[in-house]
């Protein structure tokens, strides 16, 4: 018999964390940029001389993916991700550890999971996916060709992201394995909560709107506004960064809920004009903030 065998969520567990480290990887150096062109060197060429840390990221990318494979796969069921003829696989005889045997490449998996029904890709997700496929290849090897981009990691993040996890899904996984975290909260849960917002920052930063709101599962092309929770918690004691990505929903003229994707809550907002004659906002929240513009409005004027 086979012991020990794995289950979808050890796979999950396993893909988010890749997932996380591979964009961790591009956005912790992109943090010295500020610095990089205080020195006149181009981004460009920055990530030209280090194309070994994009290398991993793309690499940590793919097992994400294949990782993601494996789990759907293994809803159906862990065997059949085991390579190789059952009869040799020795657990007839003997008992195996799950670990103990071959499992399918990425190639392989890729099968498994369409001809299952569990996804379907289109062409050009399978040529994305062929190109991940070599590039990976080339990189084991050590043979790389061409230079590789963080904006070429993050696109295939994208196509990844909407084609075969599905819009959310990624997002929902990532902030539930940073918030249980066991450091997580020790230092204020609400302001490391709204810290997410740097992911969304980070992928709006590259794709812009449209399709980052894609992967997101949200119309990020709505006007945007400040949530009243995530910016309150993220600038309360020290500026760190906006979190101005909730939308009207539904999006009309008198709607009066906030949605934010930050903190997936919705916030009963007043459609009042702001006070600050230059803001030409009407979406007022939290404890009496313009959501447009931040300033605090007066409640006797
Ligand atoms: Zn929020
Ligand atoms: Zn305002």
């Amino acid at each position: 018999m086979i012991k020990s065998k794995p289950e979808p969520k050890d796979f999950e567990k396993q893909s988010v964390q890749y997932l996380i480290q591979a964009l961790d990887l591009i956005r912790s150096n992109e943090e010295n940029f500020e610095f990089i062109e205080d020195c006149d060197v181009r981004k460009e060429d920055y990530w030209e001389y280090h194309q070994g840390i994009l290398n991993n990221s793309l690499t940590l990318l793919f097992l994400s993916l294949e990782n993601y494979l494996k789990k759907e796969i293994c809803r159906v069921s862990p065997l059949l991700l085991l390579a190789g003829e059952p009869k040799k696989w020795g657990s007839a005889k003997e008992s195996k550890k799950f670990s103990e045997l071959f499992i399918h490449q990425f190639d392989d998996l890729l099968v498994l999971y369409q001809e299952l029904g569990l996804g379907e890709l289109t062409p050009q997700t399978k040529t994305k996916l062929e190109d991940l496929r070599i590039k990976r290849n080339q990189i084991t090897h050590g043979v790389t060709e061409g230079i590789l981009t963080p904006n070429y990691v993050i696109e295939t993040f994208y196509t990844v992201a909407v084609h075969i996890w599905g819009p959310r899904k990624w997002w929902d996984q990532l902030k539930n394995h940073v918030f249980n975290e066991p450091l997580f909260g020790i230092y204020d849960s609400d302001h490391e909560k709204a810290s997410v917002t740097t992911y969304v920052e980070f992928l709006v930063s590259y794709l812009g709107k449209a399709k980052s709101g894609e992967m997101l599962g949200v119309n990020l092309k709505q006007r945007n506004y400040y949530c009243p929770s995530c910016h309150y918690w993220l600038n309360h004691e020290y500026d760190v960064t906006d979190s101005n990505y909730a939308i009207l929903s539904p999006n009309t003229p008198t709607s009066k809920n906030l949605y934010c994707v930050v903190c997936d809550q919705n916030y009963e907002v007043e459609r009042e004009n702001c006070q600050v004659p230059d803001c030409k906002g009407n979406v007022i929240g939290g404890d009496g903030y313009c959501l447009t513009c931040w300033s605090e409005q007066d409640e006797n004027r």
